[in-house]
């Protein structure tokens, strides 16, 4: 069988399917201009337009936000550097992002938006682009949305995002739970108003019976995570938001001065759009890879095989069970993938273990808490300056290593309640 003989001879897959550690680096990565992309520039700054033009509603639904335009800080983590050898090292705080508290509020809380929107304008309650935005939240909109649906299956985070903003403009908001999503994140949407169906199987059952029951009713709409691209451009905005912040911060990211960013990924929308939006601005002098977890590479497997989202990590013998709730996926993003194959510089896996291990670096060194899942990102940052793979690509791409600027992309965490913080920090798992 050809998976078979994929996953024997090649070594990084090999590994894979032992459900060890692996690093791979991305051999079909083509320099940037030569490579072939479905859309470009003004497909993500229209979706950033968008987000302007809701955030008077934003600030009005969450005055939380401030200006209305959902951002989280970025902070430069020494301390964190220096435990990991890494040098130069930044965490970009979407743990703290406001509504959703993950990464999740770029992509689900836009495509809610955008869907509002469609639907606004086609209804009149809004009169085009330069009315009021904050219209939306008046009595008869509220009553406009509340007639309709919007459902969603996730493994806990997007469920958040996408419910959250959903309910506050008054939509009927379901989402449908995968058996490994937390009970908390769970009650927390209930106390949102939230109708929450759970499941006794994985991911992809979740998804598919919620969008057979929201294809089955004309009044529902089902946010696709698979292969919205409406999520994705949410995420690629992110790109030119950081890209500011290097900025003030004086990091300049240029030939000499290469940019690593390492980000977990599930199915592949979060990561995938944000890369794709750090791309567009930085070209070949960014460098991006995944991370995910050893029982659960999705995207690594879809990408190192070619087969995408026609293989799943059961096909390869691994389990797709991970204390890392938002990457427990076990078949990528078709779509994510191709778009990611030319562009994307590699990934590394992760066990279980070590994401406890830098959960408590991070809090022990900095005093920051991100939840299991976002702590993938700093086996990118730790296998730069450990690992074989990571050397050989940075001879042959012409890099000083230690002109590099890290970014670990923090995924989640600000939602995870105290108690749970507490077991999180306590918990150790054999690596
Ligand atoms: C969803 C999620 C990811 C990955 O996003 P995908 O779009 O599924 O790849 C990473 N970290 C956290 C905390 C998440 O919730």
């Amino acid at each position: 069988m050809e998976l078979k003989r994929m996953l024997a001879e090649d070594i990084a897959l090999a590994r894979l399917a032992a459900g060890v550690e692996t690093v791979w680096i991305n051999p079909g990565r083509v320099p940037f201009a030569r490579a072939e992309l479905p859309f470009g520039r003004d497909a993500v700054a229209d979706a950033a337009a968008r987000l302007e033009r809701f955030a008077p509603l934003i600030r009005t639904l969450f005055p939380e936000t401030g200006d209305g335009i959902i951002e989280s800080p970025l902070t430069e983590i020494p301390a964190m550097g220096s435990r990991l050898g890494c040098g130069r090292l930044f965490l970009k705080r979407d743990s703290d992002l406001a509504v959703a508290g993950s990464v999740k509020a770029r992509g689900g809380i836009y495509e809610v938006l955008k869907h509002s929107e469609t639907l606004a304008l086609e209804a009149g309650l809004l009169t085009g682009y330069h009315d009021d935005y904050t219209r939306l939240a008046a009595p008869d909109a509220r009553a406009f949305f509340a007639r309709r649906k919007v459902q969603v299956g996730s493994t806990g985070n997007l469920g958040v995002s996408i419910g959250i903003m959903s309910a506050a403009l008054g939509y009927q908001a379901v989402v449908h739970m995968s058996a490994d999503a937390k009970q908390w994140k769970k009650d927390y949407l209930r106390a949102h108003g939230v109708t929450v169906v759970e499941y006794a199987g994985d991911y992809g059952r979740a998804v598919e019976q919620g969008r057979a029951e929201s294809d089955a009713d004309p009044m529902s709409y089902f946010v696709d995570d698979e292969n919205s691209k409406d999520l994705f451009f949410g995420y690629a905005v992110a790109a030119d938001r950081l890209a500011r912040q290097l900025a003030a911060a004086n990091v300049a990211v240029d030939g000499g001065h290469p940019l690593f960013v390492y980000i977990p990924c599930g199915v592949g929308g979060a990561p995938g759009g944000i890369a794709f939006g750090l791309k567009l601005l930085y070209g070949d002098n960014v460098h991006v890879f995944f991370v995910e977890p050893t029982q659960a590479p999705c995207m690594l497997l879809g990408l190192a095989t070619g087969l995408h989202n026609a293989v799943c990590v059961q096909d390869a013998g691994l389990t797709g069970l991970t204390h890392a709730d938002g990457l427990a996926v076990g078949r990528p993003s078709g779509f994510v993938g191709r778009l990611m194959a030319p562009l994307l510089s590699g990934e590394m896996t992760v066990a279980d273990g070590r994401l406890y291990d830098y959960l408590r670096a991070l809090w022990d060194s900095q005093g920051i808490f991100i939840e299991p899942s976002a702590c993938a990102a700093f086996q990118g940052a730790a296998a730069a300056v450990t690992a074989p793979e990571m050397a050989d690509y940075a001879r042959e791409n012409g890099l000083d290593i230690t002109q590099v600027t890290h970014i670990a992309w923090a995924t989640g965490g600000a939602l995870v309640p105290q108690e749970q913080r507490q077991a999180f920090l306590q918990t150790v798992l054999p690596v």
